[in-house]
Formats: structure tokens, C-alpha cells, sequence
């Protein structure tokens, strides 16, 4: 059996190390923190459980194919709810939206709420989909750097339909052509946030996303988003992959233009194939120090980073649910702050998820567990500890205005991530959640390919490699590497 080395357990590093395990690899993961997930942590205080990072699951077929391929019972790892109530959405202006999961109700609602007809809504959502599905077995599931990709029938028929993908107009663009109501303008520009995008940047084809959120519909994991990474790392383990903690991998072994194994510290464990699920940046200029960086794809603009606040709530909100979104006044203003001037606004945009909606035992009887979340440019230096003041400050006094309650007073636990702590804690360069941002048509494009054109035997996965960042997404590049490695190596 072929030894494949593994740099990270988040969640790509995990899906890969099962799919190599799977296909008769002997599997050895190295991770530089005490436990798996990376950006899937959780923090534990006085009775209160936060998950860390992400807060929305979508499509988990994905997670689904790891269990399937592994011949292992999902049901005894994992289990996942359906949400019938999408999101909450509470505008400046006193309109307060539900988005159903149901496409009817969800048009219905619209009508209701917005100037627009029930059908306008219906057909959006039906050129969201027929754009999904032109492109998502070009852009998501196979290596946009392999000649193949180009020959496919698929990639084909994507092109012959190039002109139905808005790829040259701004998302932006495309929402306020089909809409005429600002609010549901802002409602659908939300989605370039999904991959900490900019609406008035990010290319219009990406109002597929909104697609997979309806279509598809939005999960809730029992025990909380954390528990995809446990069940998956189990997974792994019972498969027989060899996990270290507190592992650092400090190099990675080359000889003649070909990978060999990685040094953690003095010590080198030798591998037929490495992996590496560290961001790409750091990969580069720290594990690679001999070779030359790909400096035109290591300098694209990074993703969106975030500032949350972990509050343990003393009090019970009937008007909220597990996602909530509480939208600023003016939308361009919030992004031009945050991808131009590199600045935090007055008045940004507030998420704020509360699993103890779904999993009681979250939060002490009679409270919540609050992630309160805005959108930040990434760390390049900015005054972060007089950013967080002001943000608390303008978040506390937009929360307690619009639910009628001093929200400072019920706080009864904090806790802070800021761009400076992602970054230090899972290495991602500037603390962006999806490594780099899709603000040009050609992003997909420019993003790192899977595997390395210089050394041989070196494959990346993970949210700053091809297709991007988020779950779904990161599952999928670890596929994408699977299938090249056991590619490469029957030649
Ligand atoms: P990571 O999770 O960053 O894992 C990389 C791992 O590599 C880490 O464990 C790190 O410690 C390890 N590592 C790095 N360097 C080394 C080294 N030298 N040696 C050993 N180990 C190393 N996605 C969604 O789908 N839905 C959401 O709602 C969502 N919200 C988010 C909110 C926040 C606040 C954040 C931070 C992210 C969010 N995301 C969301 C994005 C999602 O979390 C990421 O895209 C995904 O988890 C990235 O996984 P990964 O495997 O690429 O990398």
C-alpha cells in the first residue's frame, strides 16, 4: 500500500484522508492543533456551547458519499435535521421576512412582505438553478487544470450557454434588474457573503447560490455544526487513518522536483504523496521555502474575514430561530468599507445563530447561546482592539433598539474571534473564512489548482484551493484530490 500525508485535519483534510484511506492508501494526518475541524471548533463555558466557525449546513450529500464510499453506517456517527424556517431577516425599515424552505410559502412570504409577485420570485429561482446546473460539474467537481475537464460534453454545453450564466454583469447588477423592491435587492445580493464575496463585485453567475440553499435546503446537525468534524474524524479513525495532535509540520520534503514526506520539527516521516490542507499562502512561503511561488494566484484578494461575539444570553427571543439576519441601511457602503477601505462600518450587517433553538442542551434553561456575527475585511494590521470596542458597541445599540431589549444587560458570558485569532488559530492568511474572494469573473479561474505544477506528488485541498471555500465546497476538493492521486499513481 502507497502512504499519503495529510497537513491539517479540518474538514477537506478529513474528506480527503477518509477517500485515500478508502481507496487503499495507508493515511497519516498531522495537525498542528489538539483536536480536528480547524474552523469547525467549538468553545465550551458555564453551561453555554458555541460552535466556532461555521453556522450553515447545506447539501449534506457530500458528508453523506464519505459514509457511503467508507461501507460505514452514517447513522451511527451522524444525524442532521431539516430546517423549515430558513433564516429570519429584520430591515432598518421595521420589514421583518421569514424565508421558508418551502419554494411556495418562501414566494408567498416574499409577496407579502416585498413589492413583487409570487412568480418573479419562482423564476429567479429557476435561473439560479438552470446556472447551477450548467456549471457545477465543470466549476465544482473536477480540476479546473486538467485538459480533460475542457473535453467533457458538460463543459460543452456550458459554453454554448455562456450568455444564461451573467458571468458579465455584477450579481448586484443582476438582482436590481430583476427586482424592483431594494429590500429583496439586499436580500439576494446577501449570497456573494456566502463566500465572503462583494455583490457589487462578485460576477452575477453567482445568483446560483441562492439555488442551493432553496433547492437543496438548510440542515441543522445534532450536537451542532462541531459534530460534522467529530463524526467525520471518527470516521476516519475507525477507517484506520493515524492521527497527530499538536503536530506541526515545519517542511515539506523535496528532491528532484518531487515530494518525499514533510518534517515536523527535526523529525522526517517519509510518504509516496503529500496533501497538503494548510491555507495555500503559508504552504508556499512557509513549508516550501525552495520553491517558487505561484506569486500572480498567491496575491489575489482574500475573502471576507469576521468578527463574533459569543454571548451567553439570559433570556429567551420567541422572534428569532437558529439564523437571523439583522441587514444595515446601506448595503454598498457596508462592502465598500470592507473590500476597499479595509475598514469596519457604523452600521454593518448582524448574523446571529443560536443553536440552543435546536439543541436545547446548548444553553442553560431559560437562555441562549448567541454567535453574533459581521462581515470584516482580513487582518493586514488594522487597530482590531479599537475595532471591537466600537463594534460591540454599535452592535448592542442596533440589537437592543430593534427586539426592545437592553441587550448588554442579559450578557452573561463573552467570548471574541476576530480576523487576528482565525488567522492564528487555523493559519488561514489575513483570518479570511474562504481563502481568496471571487470579486472578478475570472476568480474561479485564478484560484490554486489541487495539485502542485512544479513538484510532483504534492496535491492541496481545503477553502483556498479549487472550487473554494465552505463546506460543500472544501468536501469537494478533497474528492477532487482523491480521484487525481489514484489517477497519478496507477500510471
Ligand atoms: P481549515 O478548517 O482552516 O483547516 C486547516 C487545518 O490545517 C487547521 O486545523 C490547521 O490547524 C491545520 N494546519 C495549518 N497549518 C498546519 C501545519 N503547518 N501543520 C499541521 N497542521 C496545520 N462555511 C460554511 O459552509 N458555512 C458557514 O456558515 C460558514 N461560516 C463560517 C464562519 C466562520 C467564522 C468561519 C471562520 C468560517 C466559515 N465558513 C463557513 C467557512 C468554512 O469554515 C471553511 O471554508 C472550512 O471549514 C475550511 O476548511 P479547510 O479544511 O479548508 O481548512
Amino acid at each position: 500500500r502507497e502512504k499519503a500525508i495529510i497537513i491539517g485535519a479540518g474538514i477537506a483534510g478529513l474528506a480527503t484522508a477518509i477517500r485515500l484511506q478508502s481507496a487503499n492508501f495507508d493515511v497519516e494526518v498531522f495537525e498542528t492543533n489538539p483536536s480536528a475541524g480547524g474552523k469547525l471548533a467549538e468553545i465550551r463555558e458555564k453551561g453555554y456551547r458555541f460552535d466556532c466557525g461555521p453556522s450553515l449546513f447545506t447539501m449534506p450529500q457530500f458528508i453523506e458519499e464519505l459514509f457511503t464510499i467508507s461501507s460505514k453506517p452514517m447513522s451511527a456517527y451522524f444525524s442532521y435535521v431539516k430546517k423549515e424556517t430558513v433564516c429570519n431577516y429584520f430591515y432598518e425599515d421595521d420589514t421583518r421576512f421569514t424565508a421558508h424552505a418551502d419554494i411556495d410559502k418562501f414566494a408567498m412570504s416574499a409577496a407579502e412582505a416585498f413589492e413583487v409577485e409570487a412568480q418573479t420570485i419562482k423564476d429567479y429561482f429557476d435561473s439560479s438553478k438552470k446556472k447551477f446546473d450548467l456549471t457545477s460539474s465543470l466549476f465544482l467537481e473536477k480540476s479546473l487544470h486538467k485538459l480533460n475537464t475542457y473535453l467533457s460534453s458538460d463543459t460543452i454545453k456550458a459554453i454554448t450557454n455562456v450568455g444564461q450564466l451573467d458571468i458579465g454583469a455584477t450579481l448586484h447588477k443582476v438582482n436590481s434588474k430583476k427586482f424592483k423592491d431594494r429590500r429583496l435587492v439586499q436580500f439576494f445580493d446577501r449570497f456573494a457573503t456566502y463566500n465572503g464575496s462583494n455583490p457589487y463585485k462578485t460576477p452575477g453567475i453567482m445568483s446560483m447560490i441562492p439555488h442551493l440553499e432553496q433547492y437543496y435546503g438548510t440542515f441543522f446537525p445534532e450536537g451542532g455544526m462541531y459534530s460534522i468534524a467529530h463524526s467525520l474524524y471518527r470516521l476516519a479513525q475507525d477507517l484506520g487513518v493515524v492521527f497527530n495532535f499538536n503536530a506541526k509540520v515545519t517542511q515539506i520534503a523535496v528532491a528532484n522536483n518531487s515530494a518525499e514526506g514533510v518534517f515536523v520539527g527535526e523529525k522526517r516521516i517519509d510518504a509516496d504523496v503529500v496533501v497538503s490542507n494548510m491555507d495555500i499562502v503559508p504552504t508556499y512561503r512557509k513549508l516550501l521555502p525552495d520553491c517558487k511561488a505561484p506569486e500572480k494566484t498567491l496575491q489575489q484578494p482574500r475573502s471576507s474575514s469576521a468578527l463574533i461575539f459569543y454571548w451567553g444570553i439570559k433570556g429567551t427571543f420567541p422572534e428569532l430561530d437558529l439564523h437571523n439576519i439583522f441587514f444595515s441601511e446601506n448595503y454598498k457602503e457596508e462592502f465598500d468599507c470592507i473590500f476597499t477601505r479595509k475598514e469596519v462600518g457604523n452600521d454593518p450587517t448582524i448574523y446571529i445563530n443560536i443553536t440552543s433553538k435546536n439543541e436545547p442542551n446548548d444553553a442553560p434553561e431559560g437562555c441562549e447561546n448567541w454567535f453574533v456575527m459581521i462581515n470584516v475585511p482580513g487582518n493586514q494590521g488594522q487597530d482590531w482592539d479599537g475595532i471591537i470596542t466600537t463594534a460591540k458597541k454599535n452592535i448592542l445599540q442596533k440589537l437592543s433598539r430593534i427586539l426592545q431589549r437592553d441587550i448588554e444587560q442579559i450578557i452573561e458570558t463573552e467570548s471574541i474571534l476576530d480576523p487576528r485569532t482565525i488567522e492564528e488559530r487555523t493559519q488561514s492568511y489575513q483570518g479570511s473564512l474562504y481563502g481568496s474572494s471571487s470579486n472578478n469573473k475570472y476568480a474561479a479561474f485564478l484560484r490554486h489548482p489541487n495539485f502542485s505544477q512544479q513538484i510532483k506528488k504534492l496535491y492541496f485541498c481545503g477553502g483556498s484551493v479549487h472550487p473554494g471555500g465552505g463546506i460543500p465546497l472544501c468536501l469537494l476538493s478533497g474528492k477532487i484530490v482523491a480521484e487525481l492521486i489514484s489517477k497519478d499513481t496507477k500510471k
